[in-house]
């Protein structure tokens, strides 16, 4: 656990500098609290990828703080900035990777645009529930590019999971009527689903990812019992445009952002979620198999401050 928060800390280590530490030197540097040090933190945050509106309500919470509260050292503005984005983001804390449904088999849908990391993130969390002794199997519905599913069946054999996959271009509901049954059948306990995300051809993929829906429900009526986006954080405020649309079809559980190594656009973490009212679930932290990690707003803020 506290292995993990210098990890993340380390990995979070650019939005950190640039825009978290960026607002820990204007404060040392501040001799007292006024308009003009709000709005400089304003504009940091906002340049920073937090997003406009996240950033006037947290600010104006803030001011109104400051206020009542009789705030006069800048650098106590440090805490209360931390505490108002802990509280701002809807996260599911305790999330040890348990799965709370009892149904037997319990199916895993992934979606998101291509590139945002889907498959990786897919392998990460086949490997943690084999680690936790769940048999488990994915399903490579990308049937649309043939590199997607060799991908997904690197993945499998790392992570040592079962895979299902059929000749490519074959519709993606019938993989996953052969995967449904497959798994019922070898008493599976989790089914994880890969899907294409054609951007191009948003309705298309929306119609198709309903299409994928109903099969599933055909075999498990209240499956998929979880539905998660992933989202590449390097994308920023793109990234949560492109959710949006996303949020319209599927009915989504949680969300898995992705690539928060190596970026500054960390901050889009701290928005995202009520601008989507969905929590996030995990965080992709780098490319190998231990790079995944359920979502904590506690640590993630913890890890860009100080
Ligand atoms: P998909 O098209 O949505 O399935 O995306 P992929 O899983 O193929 O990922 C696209 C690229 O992003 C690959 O090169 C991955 O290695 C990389 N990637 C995925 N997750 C992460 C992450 O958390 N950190 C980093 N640095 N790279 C990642
Ligand atoms: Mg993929």
């Amino acid at each position: 656990m506290f292995e993990f928060l210098g990890k993340l800390k380390d990995r979070l280590s650019k939005t950190r500098d640039q825009v978290f530490g960026k607002i820990s030197r204007l404060l040392k540097a501040k001799s007292k609290i006024d308009e003009e040090l709000l709005e400089e933190i304003e504009e940091i945050l906002i340049t920073g990828d937090i997003g406009v509106d996240t950033t006037f309500t947290i600010m104006e919470n803030i001011r109104q703080r400051v206020k009542k509260e009789r705030y006069e050292n800048p650098e106590e503005l440090n805490f209360l900035l931390r505490d108002e984005i802990d509280k701002f983001i809807i996260s599911e804390e305790s999330n040890d990777f348990e799965i709370k449904s009892n149904a037997p088999l319990h199916v895993i849908f992934v979606i998101g645009v291509n590139g945002s990391g889907k498959t990786t993130s897919i392998g990460k969390l086949a490997a943690i529930y084999k680690s936790k002794g769940k048999k488990v199997m994915l399903a490579a519905c990308d049937t649309f590019r043939a590199a997607a599913c060799e991908q997904l069946e690197v993945w499998a054999e790392r992570a040592g999971v079962a895979i299902t996959r059929l000749a490519d271009q074959t519709d993606p509901s019938a993989v996953i009527f052969e995967a449904m049954q497959r798994a019922r059948n070898g008493n599976y306990d989790v089914l994880l689903i890969d899907t294409a995300g054609r951007l191009h051809t948003k309705t298309n993929l929306m119609l198709e990812l309903g299409k994928m829906e109903k099969v599933i429900k055909r075999f498990i009526p209240e499956a998929p019992h979880e539905t998660l986006l992933v989202i590449d954080a390097t994308t920023g405020q793109n990234g949560l445009s492109q959710a949006r649309h996303f949020t319209k079809t599927a009915k989504l559980s949680g969300l898995i952002l992705t690539k928060l190594d190596g970026t500054a656009k960390g901050g889009i973490v701290i928005g995202i979620t009520q601008e989507l009212q969905i929590p996030v679930k995990y965080i992709g932290v780098g490319e190998q198999i231990e790079d995944l990690r359920p979502f904590s707003s506690k640590e993630f803020v913890e890890a860009l401050f100080d």
